[in-house]
């Protein structure tokens, strides 16, 4: 499952966020409680990310052997 990176617009809280990619966006957020919440685009902390998830089992239907794009999102048969 792809991580993705959040921030509140409207007190500035960042988390992450372990999703399906067919999963609706998170809006609620846990800090102050308004639907704040904006999914931020972090192409340096996907690569990071990206390899985590490569070495820790990341399991891909159509790519054997994972390709780069497995973990990050851009890979659509990834789970
Ligand atoms: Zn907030």
């Amino acid at each position: 499952m792809p991580i993705y990176e959040y921030q509140c617009q409207s007190c500035g809280h960042e988390m992450e966020a372990l999703q399906k990619m067919n999963d609706p966006a998170l809006s609620e957020c846990p800090e102050c409680n308004q639907p704040e919440l904006k999914k931020l685009i972090s192409a340096g902390g996907f690569q990071v990310k990206a390899s985590s998830g490569f070495e820790s089992g990341f399991k891909c239907a159509a790519n054997e052997p994972l390709s780069p794009a497995c973990g990050t999102g851009a890979c659509p048969a990834c789970e």
